[in-house]
């Protein structure tokens, strides 16, 4: 039953659920609009924290922006829910699009914890063609600019890219968990079904670790070239001459796995 749930919550966040969820936060919520952002906020908080929220989220867009390369030109409407029914996500989650609107649910920010430059990143990267790196971008990137407030999901004793390659080296170092990383690695579909909350956290781990490999070594715009790319491998391959396997190999070296 959890696992079905988890699968309802993260994996096929149908675009009428999160219609449906928009409708009901006009209904409920207070709008604010910031420089780059329009902010739907739960009716309880203080204008003060709206305030504060929503000059956070413009923040948040100009970080993205910065550590992409890349600009978003419409605003960002972030929808905030004070209950974990609704998780953060991008508008239709794992299966956003090009042309949806540039939605983001947010929950968990009285945690001190900070999904919203994750979604953001979600939002300003655009197109993806593999999930490995679309959560790998966007986990790295929460990982420079924020580190330590990453969810329990992904924190696995990892609070900077040092502590992340540790823990990526850990999952690799298990039977149990290796061929399930090496297999994401080896073919890094659109999308991928999580069965357990664990196995996710295991994927935006060794995601964000091979992405900041494959950062470091590339360059963020040859990087965001091949990930707007239907096949990201492909144009990796083509751009730096070395085979797909090559890259894994490596990374698996330097993290010492
Ligand atoms: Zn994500």
């Amino acid at each position: 039953m959890i696992a079905i749930l988890l699968f309802l919550a993260t994996t096929a966040l149908a675009s009428s659920q999160d219609d449906a969820a928009i409708a009901a936060m006009h209904a409920t919520h207070v709008k604010s609009a910031g420089a780059r952002v329009v902010v739907w906020a739960p009716p309880a908080w203080p204008a003060e924290k709206r305030a504060g929220v929503t000059a956070s989220l413009d923040r948040a867009v100009a970080q993205a922006e910065t550590a992409l390369g890349k600009k978003h030109e419409a605003p960002i409407e972030y929808y905030i829910s004070d209950s974990d029914d609704l998780p953060s996500h991008v508008y239709g989650g794992y299966a956003h699009a090009a042309g949806d609107p540039p939605v983001v649910f947010l929950s968990g920010l009285d945690s001190g914890e900070a999904p919203h430059l994750h979604e953001t990143v979600h939002l300003v990267g655009g197109e993806f063609g593999s999930l490995l790196l679309r959560e790998g971008i966007a986990t790295y990137v929460q990982f420079v600019v924020q580190p330590g407030k990453m969810r329990p999901l992904v924190k696995l004793e990892a609070t900077d890219l040092e502590s992340l390659d540790k823990a990526a080296a850990r999952i690799l170092g298990k039977p149990q968990t290796r061929e399930q990383a090496l297999g994401w690695l080896a073919r890094p579909a659109k999308s991928v079904t999580f069965t357990s909350r664990p196995e996710r956290g295991m994927f935006y781990a060794v995601s964000a670790s091979f992405t900041a490999h494959l950062v470091k070594e590339l360059g963020m715009s040859a990087f965001m070239e091949a990930y707007g790319s239907e096949n990201p491998v492909a144009a990796i391959e083509r751009r730096s001459g070395k085979p797909w396997r090559q890259w894994t190999d490596e990374w698996l070296k330097k993290i010492g796995a």
